[in-house]
Order: structure tokens, then sequence, then C-alpha cells
């Protein structure tokens, strides 16, 4: 056991656009977590939906227009450096051998994308490479049977503080402020000519106007 890890994360996601719920979130759980920093690391090609219709390289511009003024997070592109599917077993791989072995790394996700973790390429192997924290969202409910449960119970912990002394391999659940922000939402706005104004920073949505992104 080290007793001096000091974790980071990461907060895999669409990003189509960032919001307010994404980045509060990611706020919360650096302080909660007592993470060195939190990267969001938009999604390049998303295996389980379609296409965004926004480019990556557009979606993760916005991103880091999100969190350039907060050191403790960051944006994450090597999904976009990469050829192919974007497979998040790939990036923590790639996480891991830059962090070493002695880093604790976490792999931040919201209950949604939990309950499918299950048909996700090597998924089995994520918490070889990293600890899960998922984000409880009001109205989400963990499953009680299957694989995903039996999963759960075998790795989950209530305490924080595994976090920092161990590398990987555990499933924390954090309920965090909710706050009901979706981008399907922000794009339907824009859709119907409506403002999705103080969903999201500032500096994200002039970048959408400026593009005529999601009209
Ligand atoms: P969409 O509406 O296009 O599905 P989204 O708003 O859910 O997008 P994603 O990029 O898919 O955003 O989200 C990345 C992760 O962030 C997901 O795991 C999701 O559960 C989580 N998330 C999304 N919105 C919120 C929110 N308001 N609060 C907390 N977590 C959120």
């Amino acid at each position: 056991m080290n007793e001096s890890l000091t974790p980071v994360g990461v907060f895999g996601g669409t990003f189509n656009p960032v919001h307010y719920g994404h980045l509060r979130s990611a706020l919360e759980l650096c302080e909660l977590l007592g993470l060195d920093h939190l990267a969001l690391m938009p999604c390049a090609q998303p295996p389980h939906r379609e296409a965004p219709d926004c480019s990556a390289e557009q979606r993760a511009a916005m991103v880091e227009l999100a969190v350039r003024d907060e050191p403790r997070l960051r944006c994450d592109r090597r999904e976009l450096a990469r050829e192919g599917l974007s497979y998040t077993v790939l990036s923590l791989e790639e996480l891991r051998s830059e962090l070493g072995p002695g880093c604790s790394l976490s792999l931040v996700l919201g209950c949604d994308a939990l309950l499918k973790i299950d048909s996700w390429f090597r998924w089995q192997e994520l918490l070889e490479l990293a600890h899960i924290v998922v984000i409880a969202r009001p109205g989400w409910h963990f499953p009680a049977t299957g694989p995903v449960a039996d999963w759960l119970a075998a790795h989950r912990t209530d305490d924080r503080a595994v976090l920092r002394h161990r590398t990987h391999g555990h499933i924390l659940v954090e309920e965090l402020r909710p706050l009901a922000i979706s981008s399907t939402e922000i794009r339907d706005l824009l859709r119907a000519g409506r403002s999705p104004r103080y969903l999201l920073p500032a500096p994200v949505l002039d970048y959408i106007e400026q593009g005529q992104l999601y009209r």
C-alpha cells in the first residue's frame, strides 16, 4: 500500500456539447476525491452511438474553452489522435503506461454508461487499469441481477480513501449535485431557435454561435 498516491481521473463522454452538468460534476469529484486533476476526454468515434453531428475537433475545442480557467480540469485529446473506434480500454492502457503502475487512476462515468458497460470492448479489463467512479443521477437505478450487478457487487467500495491507497480495481458511486442538463436538450433548444444560455459556459456558446453548430 502506497500512502502517497495523488489520484488522477479521466471523464469519458461525447461532450456534444460540454455543459455545466459535466463541469460541475467534474469539479465536485476533484474536491471530494482529492484528485490532482480530472481530464475530460471527448470520444472521437463513439462505438455505441451514432456519429455526433459536430466533429470531434469541435467538441474538443469546446471542452478546452470550458476548462481553460480551472487548473484542476483538463481536456484529453488522445481519442482524436487514434484511428478507429474510441474504445475506452485502449485509452486507459495508454494512460496507465504514461502514469506508471504506482499512480491511482479513476475513470468517471455516468450511470447511463455504467448500465451498458458489459457491451464495452474488453470491459472486464477496465478495472485492471483504473478505478471506476460512477456519478449517480436522479432517476437512474443500478441493475439488481446480471453481469453488471455481479461485477458491481464484487468491486464496489463506499470508502473514498481506497482511491488514494490503491491504484485501480474499485468502483465508487458518488451522488453529486443534480443538474438536469443534457447535451441533447441543448442541441434541441438550438435547433428550435431558442437559447441554451446559462446551461453551458459563455465561451462555449459563443463558439457554437460563431460556427453555426447544431442548426
Ligand atoms: P447526450 O444528451 O447527447 O446523451 P449528455 O449530456 O448525457 O449527452 P455525454 O457527453 O453523453 O453528455 O456525457 C458524458 C457523461 O457525463 C455521461 O456518462 C453522462 O452520464 C454524464 N452526464 C451528462 N450530463 C450530466 C449531468 N447533468 N450531471 C452529471 N453527469 C452528467
